[in-house]
């Protein structure tokens, strides 16, 4: 029993990370209790709101820059996230199965993809290999106006679950959670302050309150490594905010996802179409990606805490220099910002919008106003390498911190299950792994 002031374990941050790790423990652990701190008035209004992100379950099959290694594990975890949908009925509700694909376009992208499939195929056997009379089928918006020369190709599936609403799941993670443990307390609009170790307990001051708990998990985006420094923990990472906004088409085109190719050098999906999952006959193209000095995309701007979280030093300016001697990433840092400019973005956009529907023109697209999120790109300071995909500092110390840029929405359970098992091993709780697994891995 919780008395108001005093949890076992206290999550800040009530995103889709933060709600997995309440509805994981709440479900498969025994630890009775648990408090979850989120400064706004609803779960998930951030980075997990289906505003925010691309609505895209990662499966690592269709994004060009993972490796066959990083997409099995990617895969591994989104495989939680569908099998926890299954178990709750949320088909066709939450998840939806929309075709999704990989587009090569040019003879140099064709055979790339030809090459991915082949590498894929094994550890994906559900994917299949779509040449352009085969793209003229499944997804003819490809093909209507393009030069005929141009030869185009993919790997793509109809057989996934591949757009997600992830803010509704995060909402079903707190209501499922509270049937099985309703000793929980999740406290909305009531915002950390801070956070300090005192003896063997950890004080979470909100708004001049405070709680105490016995171990504390930091799920709160971009704010999590403010928090960690704040502490005097990761100090070998720093961050990189990276906006990303979307433009609109309500012109009929798409019925799939389609990814394009990325430059392997950038840790995030390169643009893509997507056929929007909460706005009706809407495709979304995006997303964008640049970078900004705030650590939320629409609210303004605590330019101190983005000072502190990216913690500028000599190693993070070598980062941003090798970053920019790249031509090719040169180039991809102007273009982006441009295609946040009004007056001449819609039609620098529409450029990389032809390449997957040529036929659309800049008056077929309108930029998306308040959507799209920020990704916390973690720069690690030893390797002077940006982190592909999400990074936790774990300090052994009963805190741990997520910084969750994408895939982090689809890795939310998978996170959840590793900060599970730290917890359990700190606190001596149990932690049902056998029964997790049966259901939503899948594995015995
Ligand atoms: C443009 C874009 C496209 C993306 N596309 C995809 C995709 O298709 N698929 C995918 O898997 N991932 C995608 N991502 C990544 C994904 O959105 C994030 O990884 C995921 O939403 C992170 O969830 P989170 O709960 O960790 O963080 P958030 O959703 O950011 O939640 C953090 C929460 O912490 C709260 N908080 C912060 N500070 C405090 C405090 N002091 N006290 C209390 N609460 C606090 C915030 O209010 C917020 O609710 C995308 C991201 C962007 C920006």
């Amino acid at each position: 029993m919780t008395d108001n002031h005093y949890y076992n374990v206290i999550i800040v941050g009530g995103g889709i990370s933060g709600t997995a790790l309440l509805y994981t423990l709440s479900k498969y652990t025994d630890i009775k209790s648990i408090g979850l701190f989120e400064k706004y008035d609803d779960i998930a209004t951030l980075n997990s709101n289906a505003k925010g992100n691309s609505q895209t379950l990662h499966c690592g099959d269709i994004e060009t820059n993972y490796t066959l290694e990083k997409a099995i594990k990617t895969n591994k975890t989104a495989t939680m996230v569908e099998n926890y949908g299954k178990l709750y009925g949320y088909e066709n509700k939450y998840m939806f199965k929309i075709p999704k694909m990989a587009l090569g376009v040019g003879d140099k992208e064709v055979a790339f993809i030809k090459e991915r499939f082949e590498q894929f195929k094994e550890a994906f056997p559900y994917m299949e290999y779509w040449d352009k009379a085969k793209l003229a089928e499944v997804e003819p918006a490809l093909l209507k106006g393009r030069d005929e020369n141009e030869d185009i190709a993919a790997m793509g599936t109809d057989k996934r679950w591949s757009a997600i609403n992830f803010g509704e799941i995060a909402k079903s993670f707190v209501r499922n959670a509270k049937i099985e443990n309703p000793d929980i307390e999740v406290h909305l609009s009531k915002e950390v302050e801070n956070i300090r170790k005192i003896g063997d307990k950890f004080e979470v001051t909100v708004e001049g309150k405070h709680y105490f708990a016995d171990y504390v998990v930091v799920d709160a985006g971009a704010h999590s490594l403010l928090f960690a420094h704040k502490m005097g923990h990761g100090e070998d990472f720093s961050c990189l905010p990276v906006g990303g906004s979307f433009y609109y088409s309500k012109v009929d085109s798409l019925k799939s996802k389609v990814y394009t190719i990325q430059n392997p050098k950038l840790p995030f999906a390169a643009i893509h179409g997507d056929p929007d999952i909460v706005h009706g006959n809407t495709i979304r193209f995006g997303p964008t990606a640049i970078v900004l000095p705030k650590l939320e995309r629409y609210h303004h701007a605590h330019f101190l805490d983005f000072l502190e979280t990216m913690a500028p030093s000599s190693e993070v300016i070598e980062v941003f220099y090798d970053l920019l001697h790249d031509d090719d990433i040169r180039a991809y840092a102007i273009k982006n910002f441009l295609y946040e400019v009004p007056g001449i973005r819609t039609k620098l956009f529409a450029k990389e919008v032809q390449k997957i529907v040529p036929f659309m023109t800049e008056n077929d697209i309108e930029f998306a106003e308040g959507i799209g999120g920020l990704r916390p790109q973690v720069i690690d300071k030893k390797t002077k390498k940006l982190f592909l995909g999400e990074a936790k500092i774990e300090t052994g110390e009963g805190i741990v911190f997520n910084m969750t840029p994408s895939p982090g929405a689809t890795s939310c359970l998978g996170n959840a299950y590793k900060d599970a098992e730290l917890i359990c091993a700190f606190l001596g709780a149990k932690f049902d792994t056998k029964k997790f697994n049966q259901e939503l891995t899948g594995e015995k």
